[in-house]
């Protein structure tokens, strides 16, 4: 492959240090070198990075990507009447081709929006799997398992069928499609000896895990009161689901020994403060997790819970409402929110190579233009992007060393086609819910 060079951009090094004026050189998907620019000698071909700057690529570590086909619907309500009053009956009427161009729809919104890489738990995944692999774009997928059939084997079960898809594209996805496993939640699982049965499996198998815990107070409290006292997380580790590396999504609710938990069997938090803010939910103690030495990553969730899956929204939306909530605005900068972001997300979805940009490393680069009046003066470019800029201050994403999205354009997605689907699928589910109410 040949190589591409940013040439004369500020880059975002780990842990947030800018260098400014570097060319980046790009060979093989991967971080050549970044060395600091000559003037005036831009290599020939290169990409012109004057008043940008190159940022790793956003890591979304929890989301449900096909939910963009139920975006701004049910709107307002309580989460279980939210749940199952509305998405449920929806979700009931998806087919994996209707996944397919709803994940896509969800990818370009992604890429328009710098991320590079996410962790999905949907059903369906056929569709999610062809989404992803023709995009280019990078996702650890999982079917989360519920107990919809009482008694079922984990074997014969849905979720099971669903990550033995993702385990056949993986094969020769190139390392950007890993299969998952998923449990969905304590409250959507029975009997404990089905979650040991996926435990096994997963630790058998060498998975990483992702699951939903303690989003509400009324779950946390009524999985204490169906397991004998036991928290989510505490149910969780008892059964061996930590045995695997997992993705933890939410634990809004969980409590001062769950955080210990989560810290000593190291546990990704992916904290989603959107989703938890729309569905009145809660804030997940994000500081108190960090001082304990959790790995804490981003998430959006599902459109349908945020209601979009625009990382740099959701960096600052955690920023600001955790230095409300501590009272410390020494706490949760720049660097730090990026870290959270990158690398935080990146290790927890195994890519140990990537969410830093480094020379050795993947090359997944995003591009902020600095050319707006909502982002000059700089006096720090990186302060300016993560506290002011908009995704539309985004010209470039790249992925493995192929851009996906620049300026407006996506090179591996129909975009038009994408959107007049999903509104074409919005019309055909309502009217059949409508025929069957
Ligand atoms: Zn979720």
């Amino acid at each position: 492959m040949a190589s591409f060079v940013f040439h004369g951009i500020s880059c975002a090094g780990p842990g947030g240090v800018v260098r400014p004026r570097v060319d980046i050189t790009v060979e093989n998907g991967r971080i050549a070198s970044i060395e600091d620019a000559v003037p005036g000698r831009n290599p020939a071909g290169g990409y012109d990075g004057g008043g940008k700057i190159a940022l790793p690529g956003f890591y979304n570590i929890h989301s449900h990507i096909p939910m963009t086909l139920l975006r701004g619907y049910g709107e307002g309500l309580q989460l279980k009447e939210w749940l199952f009053g509305k998405m449920i009956p929806f979700e009931s009427l998806l087919m994996d081709e209707d996944c397919y161009w709803g994940s896509l729809l969800g990818i370009a919104e992604m890429l328009a929006s710098g991320t590079v890489s996410f962790t999905d738990m949907y059903m369906h995944m056929p569709g999610i799997v062809k989404a992803v692999s023709e995009s280019g774009i990078k996702a650890n997928l999982s079917h989360g398992f519920s107990s919809r059939v009482p008694g079922q084997p984990f074997l014969e079960s849905a979720a099971y069928e669903g990550w033995q898809a993702v385990r056949e594209a993986e094969a020769s996805a190139k390392g950007r499609i890993v299969a998952d496993a998923s449990i969905h939640a304590e409250y959507t699982t029975d009997t404990e000896s089905t979650v040991r049965s996926i435990a096994d499996w997963s630790r058998g198998e060498g998975l990483r895990m992702h699951v939903h815990i303690s989003e509400t107070r009324k779950e946390h409290e009524e999985c204490k009161i169906r397991r004998g006292g036991m928290t989510p997380t505490a149910f969780f580790e008892r059964c061996g689901i930590f045995d695997s590396p997992t993705t933890a999504a939410h634990c809004v609710w969980a409590e001062d020994a769950d955080l210990d938990i989560l810290a000593a069997r190291g546990v990704t938090v992916a904290h989603c403060p959107s989703s938890n803010l729309k569905l009145g939910s809660g804030i997940a103690r994000i500081a108190r997790m960090v001082d304990l030495g959790v790995n804490v990553g981003i998430g959006t969730d599902g459109a349908a819970s945020n209601n979009n899956l625009d990382m740099l929204e959701e960096m600052v939306l955690a920023s600001l409402v955790q230095k409300g909530v501590t009272g410390d605005p020494t706490r949760f900068g720049p660097g730090e929110m990026l870290t959270m972001a990158c690398r935080n997300g990146a290790l927890s979805q195994g890519r140990t190579d990537c969410g830093e940009l480094a020379p050795g490393n993947r090359a997944d680069i995003v591009v902020f233009d600095l050319h707006a009046p909502h982002l000059q003066p700089v006096y720090n470019p990186l302060v300016n992007v993560v506290s002011a800029a908009r995704a539309s201050d985004i010209r470039l994403t790249m992925v493995d060393g192929e851009i996906l999205y620049r300026d407006g354009k996506f090179p591996t997605i129909d975009i038009e086609r994408v959107m007049a689907e999903a509104g074409r699928i919005k019309e055909e589910k309502l009217a059949r819910l409508a025929a069957s109410s």
